[in-house]
Protein backbone atom coordinates (compact mmCIF):
# COMPACT_ATOMS: atom_id res chain seq x y z
CA UNK A 1 0.00 0.00 0.00
CA UNK A 2 1.43 3.86 -0.34
CA UNK A 3 0.27 6.29 1.85
CA UNK A 4 0.20 10.11 0.69
CA UNK A 5 -0.24 13.44 2.03
CA UNK A 6 -2.09 14.83 -0.50
CA UNK A 7 -3.56 18.32 0.45
CA UNK A 8 -3.20 17.96 3.88
CA UNK A 9 -5.02 14.46 3.87
CA UNK A 10 -4.03 10.72 4.14
CA UNK A 11 -4.79 9.25 0.74
CA UNK A 12 -4.24 5.93 -0.61
CA UNK A 13 -1.90 6.03 -3.48
CA UNK A 14 -3.76 2.44 -6.20
CA UNK A 15 -2.07 1.93 -9.39
CA UNK A 16 -5.75 3.36 -10.97
CA UNK A 17 -6.38 6.45 -8.34
CA UNK A 18 -6.43 8.08 -5.48
CA UNK A 19 -8.59 6.77 -1.97
CA UNK A 20 -9.51 9.50 0.11
CA UNK A 21 -8.70 7.49 3.81
CA UNK A 22 -11.02 9.44 6.46
CA UNK A 23 -14.02 10.00 3.76
CA UNK A 24 -13.96 6.32 2.60
CA UNK A 25 -13.61 5.12 5.91
CA UNK A 26 -16.43 7.45 7.38
CA UNK A 27 -13.94 8.74 9.62
CA UNK A 28 -12.71 5.68 11.27
CA UNK A 29 -9.12 6.59 9.99
CA UNK A 30 -8.10 10.46 10.21
CA UNK A 31 -7.28 13.00 7.60
CA UNK A 32 -4.02 13.03 9.36
CA UNK A 33 -0.75 10.97 7.79
CA UNK A 34 1.11 10.91 11.02
CA UNK A 35 -1.94 9.32 12.76
CA UNK A 36 -2.20 6.48 9.75
CA UNK A 37 1.14 5.92 10.41
CA UNK A 38 0.65 5.33 13.70
CA UNK A 39 -2.09 2.34 12.70
CA UNK A 40 -0.93 1.43 9.64
CA UNK A 41 -1.16 -2.36 9.79
CA UNK A 42 -4.88 -1.73 11.14
CA UNK A 43 -5.47 0.46 7.89
CA UNK A 44 -3.73 -1.40 5.39
CA UNK A 45 -6.38 -4.78 6.77
CA UNK A 46 -9.20 -1.97 6.38
CA UNK A 47 -8.27 -1.19 2.82
CA UNK A 48 -7.65 -4.81 1.96
CA UNK A 49 -11.12 -5.75 2.97
CA UNK A 50 -13.57 -3.02 2.38
CA UNK A 51 -12.10 -2.03 -1.13
CA UNK A 52 -13.08 1.29 -0.53
CA UNK A 53 -14.02 3.36 -4.16
CA UNK A 54 -11.43 5.01 -5.92
CA UNK A 55 -11.78 8.99 -6.44
CA UNK A 56 -9.40 11.08 -8.58
CA UNK A 57 -8.17 8.59 -11.27
CA UNK A 58 -5.02 9.45 -11.56
CA UNK A 59 -1.51 7.04 -11.42
CA UNK A 60 1.28 7.00 -9.36
CA UNK A 61 3.63 8.28 -12.35
CA UNK A 62 1.33 10.82 -13.16
CA UNK A 63 1.16 12.05 -9.79
CA UNK A 64 5.30 12.90 -9.94
CA UNK A 65 5.97 16.23 -9.45
CA UNK A 66 2.37 17.28 -7.86
CA UNK A 67 2.72 20.37 -5.69
CA UNK A 68 -0.30 19.15 -4.03
CA UNK A 69 2.08 16.38 -1.73
CA UNK A 70 2.88 16.86 1.46
CA UNK A 71 5.46 15.15 3.30
CA UNK A 72 4.61 11.24 4.43
CA UNK A 73 5.11 12.35 8.10
CA UNK A 74 4.26 16.02 9.22
CA UNK A 75 5.74 16.09 12.63
CA UNK A 76 8.07 13.32 13.49
CA UNK A 77 9.18 13.00 16.88
CA UNK A 78 13.04 12.36 15.70
CA UNK A 79 14.71 12.82 12.91
CA UNK A 80 18.14 10.18 12.07
CA UNK A 81 20.31 10.80 9.70
CA UNK A 82 23.47 8.80 8.62
CA UNK A 83 26.72 9.87 7.13
CA UNK A 84 29.48 8.08 5.05
CA UNK A 85 27.14 5.01 5.18
CA UNK A 86 27.57 3.98 1.14
CA UNK A 87 31.26 2.38 0.52
CA UNK A 88 31.66 4.53 -2.59
CA UNK A 89 30.69 7.60 -0.92
CA UNK A 90 33.28 7.17 1.25
CA UNK A 91 35.36 7.01 -0.88
CA UNK A 92 34.92 10.08 -2.89
CA UNK A 93 34.98 11.72 0.14
CA UNK A 94 38.69 10.46 1.33
CA UNK A 95 36.87 8.82 3.92
CA UNK A 96 37.73 5.82 6.25
CA UNK A 97 34.29 3.33 6.29
CA UNK A 98 33.15 3.69 9.80
CA UNK A 99 33.35 0.80 12.52
CA UNK A 100 29.65 2.09 13.78
CA UNK A 101 26.95 4.18 12.28
CA UNK A 102 27.54 8.27 12.17
CA UNK A 103 24.56 9.74 13.74
CA UNK A 104 23.03 13.70 12.91
CA UNK A 105 20.08 14.83 12.80
CA UNK A 106 17.95 17.26 10.32
CA UNK A 107 15.88 19.66 12.27
CA UNK A 108 12.40 19.41 11.85
CA UNK A 109 11.51 22.56 10.23
CA UNK A 110 13.71 21.69 7.27
CA UNK A 111 10.65 18.85 6.52
CA UNK A 112 8.68 19.79 3.14
CA UNK A 113 6.87 17.84 0.42
CA UNK A 114 8.11 16.23 -2.13
CA UNK A 115 8.17 18.46 -5.07
CA UNK A 116 8.51 21.88 -2.88
CA UNK A 117 10.67 24.84 -4.18
CA UNK A 118 14.41 24.63 -2.85
CA UNK A 119 16.09 28.20 -2.02
CA UNK A 120 19.48 28.36 -2.52
CA UNK A 121 21.09 30.03 0.27
CA UNK A 122 24.57 29.65 -0.59
CA UNK A 123 26.57 28.97 -3.85
CA UNK A 124 27.77 25.97 -1.71
CA UNK A 125 24.57 23.78 -2.28
CA UNK A 126 24.69 20.06 -2.79
CA UNK A 127 22.50 17.22 -3.27
CA UNK A 128 22.13 13.83 -1.40
CA UNK A 129 19.54 11.37 -2.74
CA UNK A 130 18.70 8.98 -0.20
CA UNK A 131 16.77 5.73 1.14
CA UNK A 132 13.94 7.15 4.20
CA UNK A 133 13.09 4.51 6.60
CA UNK A 134 9.70 5.79 8.65
CA UNK A 135 9.42 3.56 11.52
CA UNK A 136 5.69 2.55 12.72
CA UNK A 137 5.78 0.97 15.85
CA UNK A 138 7.08 2.26 19.70
CA UNK A 139 10.62 -0.12 20.24
CA UNK A 140 13.07 -0.82 22.05
CA UNK A 141 16.50 -2.75 22.14
CA UNK A 142 15.87 -4.55 18.59
CA UNK A 143 18.15 -7.02 17.59
CA UNK A 144 18.96 -6.98 14.08
CA UNK A 145 16.59 -9.94 13.38
CA UNK A 146 13.58 -8.16 14.38
CA UNK A 147 14.75 -4.50 13.69
CA UNK A 148 12.63 -4.16 10.50
CA UNK A 149 9.55 -4.98 12.14
CA UNK A 150 9.40 -1.58 13.44
CA UNK A 151 9.30 -0.12 9.86
CA UNK A 152 6.14 1.01 8.64
CA UNK A 153 7.74 1.70 5.02
CA UNK A 154 10.08 3.41 2.90
CA UNK A 155 10.12 6.46 0.82
CA UNK A 156 12.85 8.68 -1.18
CA UNK A 157 14.36 11.71 0.59
CA UNK A 158 16.95 14.14 -0.41
CA UNK A 159 19.60 15.48 2.26
CA UNK A 160 20.07 18.66 0.57
CA UNK A 161 23.65 20.24 2.49
CA UNK A 162 25.10 23.42 2.85
CA UNK A 163 29.17 22.67 2.20
CA UNK A 164 30.37 25.59 3.52
CA UNK A 165 29.20 25.45 6.88
CA UNK A 166 29.12 21.76 6.85
CA UNK A 167 32.69 21.76 7.11
CA UNK A 168 33.73 25.08 8.69
CA UNK A 169 35.49 24.37 12.11
CA UNK A 170 35.94 20.79 13.49
CA UNK A 171 34.49 18.26 13.91
CA UNK A 172 31.75 18.91 11.13
CA UNK A 173 28.48 20.85 11.66
CA UNK A 174 26.37 18.27 9.98
CA UNK A 175 22.94 19.08 11.76
CA UNK A 176 22.71 22.61 10.93
CA UNK A 177 24.07 22.77 7.34
CA UNK A 178 21.34 20.24 6.56
CA UNK A 179 18.58 22.11 8.10
CA UNK A 180 17.87 25.35 6.35
CA UNK A 181 14.21 25.75 4.82
CA UNK A 182 13.11 23.00 2.34
CA UNK A 183 16.49 21.35 2.77
CA UNK A 184 14.67 18.00 3.72
CA UNK A 185 11.78 16.91 0.81
CA UNK A 186 10.54 13.56 1.67
CA UNK A 187 7.93 11.55 -0.29
CA UNK A 188 6.16 11.60 -2.87
CA UNK A 189 4.12 8.38 -0.46
CA UNK A 190 5.38 6.26 1.61
CA UNK A 191 5.36 2.60 0.12
CA UNK A 192 4.64 0.26 3.19
CA UNK A 193 7.36 -2.65 3.43
CA UNK A 194 5.13 -5.27 2.72
CA UNK A 195 5.57 -4.03 -1.02
CA UNK A 196 10.06 -3.89 -1.55
CA UNK A 197 10.68 -7.55 -1.93
CA UNK A 198 14.07 -6.50 -1.14
CA UNK A 199 15.51 -2.88 0.52
CA UNK A 200 18.58 -3.78 0.10
CA UNK A 201 18.85 -3.99 -3.44
CA UNK A 202 16.96 -0.85 -4.59
CA UNK A 203 18.39 1.15 -8.02
CA UNK A 204 18.73 4.95 -6.49
CA UNK A 205 20.07 7.46 -8.39
CA UNK A 206 19.69 11.50 -8.92
CA UNK A 207 19.78 13.87 -12.12
CA UNK A 208 20.29 17.29 -12.24
CA UNK A 209 18.91 19.59 -15.19
CA UNK A 210 18.77 15.48 -16.57
CA UNK A 211 22.73 15.03 -16.18
CA UNK A 212 22.52 11.32 -13.95
CA UNK A 213 24.90 12.70 -11.07
CA UNK A 214 23.85 10.08 -8.53
CA UNK A 215 23.73 6.34 -10.32
CA UNK A 216 23.92 3.50 -7.68
CA UNK A 217 22.47 0.82 -5.43
CA UNK A 218 21.36 0.49 -2.03
CA UNK A 219 23.60 -3.05 -1.74
CA UNK A 220 26.69 -0.47 -1.41
CA UNK A 221 25.26 0.72 2.11
CA UNK A 222 27.82 0.12 4.58
CA UNK A 223 25.63 -0.55 7.54
CA UNK A 224 21.80 -1.91 6.17
CA UNK A 225 18.59 -0.47 7.04
CA UNK A 226 18.22 -3.61 10.21
CA UNK A 227 21.26 -2.89 11.20
CA UNK A 228 20.97 1.23 11.46
CA UNK A 229 17.26 0.42 13.03
CA UNK A 230 18.71 -1.75 15.97
CA UNK A 231 21.92 0.02 16.47
CA UNK A 232 19.63 3.34 17.26
CA UNK A 233 16.76 1.55 18.78
CA UNK A 234 19.78 0.30 21.45
CA UNK A 235 20.14 3.64 22.33
CA UNK A 236 16.73 5.79 21.85
CA UNK A 237 12.83 4.58 22.04
CA UNK A 238 11.79 4.53 18.60
CA UNK A 239 8.44 5.84 18.06
CA UNK A 240 5.73 6.43 15.61
CA UNK A 241 6.38 8.86 12.80
CA UNK A 242 10.45 8.71 13.48
CA UNK A 243 12.44 9.37 9.94
CA UNK A 244 15.97 8.06 9.50
CA UNK A 245 17.92 8.92 6.38
CA UNK A 246 19.87 6.37 5.83
CA UNK A 247 22.89 8.05 3.78
CA UNK A 248 23.74 9.18 0.28
CA UNK A 249 25.84 7.30 -2.47
CA UNK A 250 28.53 8.49 -4.22
CA UNK A 251 28.07 10.94 -7.05
CA UNK A 252 27.21 14.03 -4.90
CA UNK A 253 28.66 17.54 -6.19
CA UNK A 254 31.28 18.23 -3.83
CA UNK A 255 33.03 15.15 -4.71
CA UNK A 256 33.35 16.86 -8.17
CA UNK A 257 36.53 18.15 -9.56
CA UNK A 258 35.23 20.83 -10.38
CA UNK A 259 32.62 20.64 -7.74
CA UNK A 260 29.24 21.16 -9.04
CA UNK A 261 26.52 22.92 -6.62
CA UNK A 262 23.25 23.93 -7.31
CA UNK A 263 21.79 27.35 -8.56
CA UNK A 264 18.65 29.23 -9.00
CA UNK A 265 16.44 27.25 -11.76
CA UNK A 266 18.04 23.38 -11.93
CA UNK A 267 15.70 20.68 -11.56
CA UNK A 268 16.71 18.30 -9.06
CA UNK A 269 14.87 14.51 -9.70
CA UNK A 270 15.85 12.26 -6.75
CA UNK A 271 14.87 8.70 -7.15
CA UNK A 272 14.63 4.95 -5.55
CA UNK A 273 13.37 2.13 -7.63
CA UNK A 274 10.03 1.14 -6.42
CA UNK A 275 9.49 3.96 -4.90
CA UNK A 276 9.25 6.86 -6.83
CA UNK A 277 10.53 9.96 -7.39
CA UNK A 278 11.11 13.82 -5.85
CA UNK A 279 11.39 16.90 -8.27
CA UNK A 280 12.96 20.17 -6.92
CA UNK A 281 13.48 23.00 -8.08
CA UNK A 282 16.03 25.46 -7.16
CA UNK A 283 15.09 29.06 -6.70
ZN1 LIG B 1 23.21 12.56 3.75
Amino acid sequence: MRLANLEGRSTIVTDVGLIDVATTSRGAFSTSVDKCISQLDKLRRWYESAQPAIGEAITPAELYGDRRLGPVVTNPQQIFAIGVNYRHHAEEMNRTLPEEPVVFTKFVSALCGPNEELPVPSDTTDFEVELVAIIGATARNLSEESALTAVAGYCVGQDFSERALQMKGSPSQFSLAKSFRNFMPIGPWLTTADEIADVTKLFIGCRVNDVQFQDSNTDNMVFGVAQLVSYLSNVVELRPGDVIFTGSPHGVGAARRPPVFLRSGDRVVSEIQGLGRLENRAV
